[in-house]
């Protein structure tokens, strides 16, 4: 099969790999969509890999003998692999699992791990079935594109009565927006790229913020009534972004972090009742059923948000693009 591989600082190729065969109850997907997520930063860097990407769409071509699901079935492929028997991947927080499988140890093959690929392994209770008539693309969404933020939205219980704050309207930034605006939320955005802010507002953000505006603050504090934003979601992975949010949030709010970024003082945390989380993905087991709901309902607006599709072969051309922050979500084909 065909995978990609990063051969040094912004060089990549398309190399033959063998093709990872599925034992035990994994299933092989046929890799149809690919998003692309954080591998542009490890095709800057050059280290070289020929294991890149963890969001995958596909359809099960084969299955190992323990499988329940079947060939033919159209899929969603989580990222990670989990044990399956502790705490964590029995109550589908497989993301947390401190004793992960390794597929090729289980399957006895050498490939199979990652999705800028024709073929990828994953266990048959870490992929999410396609909803009936949402496509591959719109279901992809399901991984890094709605996931995480769908994740916060969750457990901060996001509804029509709340304003939303998002700093960082990059890939994960712009799927907050949308999951924000299927429960009828209104949203506040803060983001400095032009582009990526006006998308944001055609996605339906009622305002987005530079982060170097100096009034960045008491804006927010305008638009809430005075308030400051009901719950917030960090995004951007900015050193400043959770501090910066902390003060944003109404007293006795929500503040969920996706992104990866630098500290909150706890007695901003203590001094304004604050709620803080961290939120890596989304629970697929408890809440497949409300995602499904949310991929059907944003349709139009996934369509606004997936911005750009490359061929597999072309995934050169896709990362420069890609570095030019002047997309949403953009897909693979690794088929064409
Ligand atoms: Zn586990
Ligand atoms: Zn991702």
């Amino acid at each position: 099969m065909k995978v990609v591989a990063i051969t040094g600082e912004r060089e990549c190729e398309i190399v033959e790999r063998a093709m990872p065969t599925p034992r035990d109850n994994y299933a092989l997907v046929k890799v149809l969509v690919a998003p692309m997520c954080t591998e542009l930063g490890e095709y800057k860097r050059g280290t070289p890999s020929d294991c890149l990407g963890h969001e995958a769409a596909g359809e099960v071509v084969a299955v190992g003998e323990r499988a329940r699901v079947k060939v033919g079935d159209r899929v969603v492929v989580m990222p990670q692999n989990g044990c399956g028997r502790c705490e964590w991947c029995l109550s589908g927080e497989h993301i947390h699992c401190p004793t992960p499988r390794d597929p090729h140890a289980v399957c006895g093959c050498t490939s199979g791990r990652a999705t800028y690929a024709q073929y990828v392994l994953q266990q048959d209770w870490l992929v999410y079935p396609v909803p009936d008539g949402v496509s591959l693309e719109h279901a992809s969404m399901a991984c890094c594109g709605l996931g995480p933020t769908f994740g916060g939205m969750q457990v901060m219980k996001v509804n029509a009565l709340d304003t939303v704050l998002i700093s960082g309207l990059g890939a994960v930034g712009l799927g907050a927006v949308i999951n924000a605006k299927v429960r009828g939320a209104c949203v506040i955005g803060i983001e400095s790229h032009p582009w990526r802010a006006n998308l944001a507002k055609e996605l339906g953000a009622e305002w987005v913020f530079d982060p170097s505006d100096p009034d960045l603050l008491s804006k927010i504090r305008d638009v809430t009534g005075g308030h400051g934003a009901d719950k917030s979601i960090e995004a951007s992975s900015a050193e400043i972004a959770p501090s910066v949010l902390a003060q944003a949030t109404r007293l006795m709010g929500q503040l969920t972090s996706v992104g990866w970024g630098g500290p909150i003082r706890m007695s901003e945390v203590v001094y304004r009742g604050l709620t803080i989380r961290g939120q890596w993905h989304w629970n697929h087991l408890r809440d497949g059923e409300s995602m499904a709901r949310t991929i059907r309902s944003a349709q139009p607006l996934l369509d606004k948000f997936i911005t750009h599709q490359f061929p597999m072969s072309d995934v050169k051309a896709a990362w420069e693009f890609q570095a030019t922050g002047q997309c949403g979500k953009m897909l693979l084909k690794p088929w064409e």
